[in-house]
């Protein structure tokens, strides 16, 4: 039995490794099941998937705008500084 969950159960390194994975690319259903199980039981990944998410969320953003040719004005690279901050504490 411990075998079984020790093949099951990826560890912290391989899980984040995953969830790097899994945003830029497309994971199997074994290896999503093994995510979902892994981010069920450990908090410290769990949160580094949730955060890895939202800075991704937000560079795309940052894209986004920057195909527009205006450059950010100085205050609103601080509110987006606060922005990011504020959100990633929350998290
Ligand atoms: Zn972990």
């Amino acid at each position: 039995m411990k075998r079984v969950l020790k093949k099951i159960f990826l560890p912290c390194t391989v899980a984040t490794e995953m969830i790097e994975k899994d945003i830029y690319f497309k994971l199997s259903a074994l290896e999503k099941l093994r995510l979902f199980l892994h981010t069920g039981l450990c908090g410290l990944c769990h949160r580094y998937q949730k955060h890895s998410r939202l800075l991704h969320r937000i560079l795309m953003e940052l894209h986004h705008e920057h195909e527009h040719p205006q450059a950010p004005k100085e205050e609103e690279q601080t509110a987006l500084k606060e922005k990011i901050t504020n959100r990633l504490e929350k998290n």
